[in-house]
């Protein structure tokens, strides 16, 4: 005799006529809540979409009779309405190693600035207005003043973010003028920075022509020299920031071309991508431009990001002398591109940091986090290290190491950040890469997600930006339950 199919033993299948209709499912007690919380167009729009998916099934033949129970039914109703509900933009612990990490958001915000940007949404402001004569104001004069004073520039407007900076000083000058659309930039500086802007296409979208000078390694004075002509528009240099040229090198500092610049009666424009406002070397960093000292130099222009070393929202800086900015601010694709009045507060809050240098490394995150002693981040991560080993007993072993980090976002490539975290390598040799992918997984998909990064056979957590360890040792037992874990 044939045995019965399986199925048939567990449970029979839900006809497609056994489907409540959607007003039905609507009138239990539960749903009836829901509503009263919800209103009535989600809770419709989930109902629909749930019973439409279960009419698939029941009409395939495949949907048990369990589950259409009316508390089933219910608590899946609940689960939509709810995952609807949840924002795309999530929270997440970031032990990756890497303080800008351009994929978790740059630079985190400093309280002060969180608290001006909630404080100055909640209502009208200042944003264009002059309170002073009762008129229309410019939004540039929220930051302009602290940026001078900061960096000691004439004049400074902001943009977007750093790469619209660029895109617009280029224009301002190249594509104002038919006769002189030229802007040389040394072939060893045509960067690609991350999503597709290259110099090269940022040129010819500017409207610029782009004249190359020098070689991928070297670049001399008299390049430039011989480049310029009554065609030449700006003269440019971009930092390397994601990557160096090592060995057989030149490159013309910006106090050499502002010389030759100047001499030609072209402007100068220098993108530092990151720059520092504070020089790293005091906080014994590796040092990073810095763009006062790139005005002092000479240049008419400079160009840097606000979300990455600078630890603000993001930004596009742009300061220089009077003459440069005022024409930069009066190109029209700079209402285009202009700052929108969210960043702008916490552009404003991170900025005055910077007239307290005394007390920046513990005001503004990313300057503490990049300071944090190796020591103290070591003495965590011996302190976690049983409470973590015991979330994932008898699957991984968990190991106190020492590591080397990143600042991140194309700032200093090649400098690592000494620093230490714990590794989580798999017990059983055999199919580790899968059980390190459940790991990594497991992470990912807590409450609060946590991103590690795999290298070498192992997890790795880098605690240098786990300030608060807490609601990160709050996830362990449901760690714990992901991995199966008695
Ligand atoms: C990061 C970077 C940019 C772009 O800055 P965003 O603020 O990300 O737009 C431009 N130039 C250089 C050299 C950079 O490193």
């Amino acid at each position: 005799m044939k045995r019965p199919d399986e199925s048939v033993v567990r449970g029979a299948k839900a006809s497609p006529q056994a489907l409540p209709s959607v007003d039905r499912l609507l009138r239990t007690p539960a749903q009836v809540n829901l509503l009263s919380i919800h209103g009535h167009s989600l809770v419709t729009q989930q109902a629909r979409a749930l019973l439409d998916g279960l009419r698939t099934r029941a009409v395939a033949g495949t949907l048990p009779e369990a589950d259409i129970q009316p508390a089933v039914l219910d608590a899946a109703l609940a689960a939509r309405v709810a995952a609807a509900l949840q924002p795309r933009m999530r929270r997440v612990i970031n032990l990756t190693g890497t303080v800008i990490h351009t994929n978790l958001g740059r630079a985190i915000l400093a309280d002060s600035a969180l608290q001006h940007l909630l404080a100055q949404m909640a209502g009208p402001n200042n944003l264009e207005y002059d309170l002073a004569h009762g008129g229309r104001g410019d939004r540039d004069h929220i930051v302009e003043e602290l940026l001078c004073q900061v960096t000691g520039a004439e004049a400074a407007t902001v943009v977007n973010n750093n790469a619209a900076a660029v895109l617009l000083t280029i224009a301002a000058y190249a594509a104002a003028d038919r006769q002189r659309t030229e802007v040389i930039v040394s072939r060893g500086e045509l960067v690609e920075i991350g999503g597709a802007f290259r110099m090269p296409d940022v040129m010819a979208s500017a409207g610029a022509t782009l004249v190359e000078v020098g070689t991928t390694n070297r670049t001399h004075p008299r390049d430039y020299e011989a480049a310029i002509n009554d065609r030449t528009a700006l003269v440019m240099k971009v930092h390397t920031s994601n990557y160096t040229v090592q060995g057989f090198t030149a490159e013309v500092d910006e106090t050499t071309l502002a010389q030759i610049a100047r001499a030609k009666g072209v402007p100068l424009a220098t993108d530092l991508g990151s720059g520092s406002l504070v020089d790293l070397a005091a906080y014994g960093l590796p040092r990073e431009p810095m763009p006062q000292e790139k005005l002092a130099a000479g240049c008419d222009v400079v160009t840097f990001s606000g979300d990455k070393l600078l630890g603000g929202p993001q930004a596009g800086l742009i300061i220089g002398s009077k003459a440069a900015i005022e024409r930069i601010r009066r190109f029209p694709m700079k209402r285009a591109l202009r700052m929108s009045k969210l960043p702008l507060a916490a552009l404003e809050a991170t900025l005055m940091l910077y007239l307290r240098p005394e007390r920046l490394a513990q005001d503004l995150p990313t300057l503490r986090l990049l300071t944090r002693p190796v020591d103290a981040i070591q003495a965590l991560a011996q302190r976690l290290q049983p409470a973590v080993a015991q979330a994932v007993a008898g699957r991984f072993e968990v190991s106190v190491v020492s590591l080397l980090g990143q600042i991140g976002s194309g700032s200093l490539p090649v400098d690592r950040l000494p620093s230490a975290g714990l590794a989580l390598a798999p017990l059983q040799k055999k199919g580790s890469g899968r059980a390190l992918d459940e790991l990594a997984t497991a992470l990912r998909s807590l409450p609060l997600p946590v991103v590690g990064r795999v290298a070498e056979d192992r997890l790795l957590l880098d605690l240098r930006c786990l300030e608060d360890p807490a609601p990160f040792t709050g996830q362990l037992p449901a760690l714990r339950q992901a991995l199966g874990v008695a």
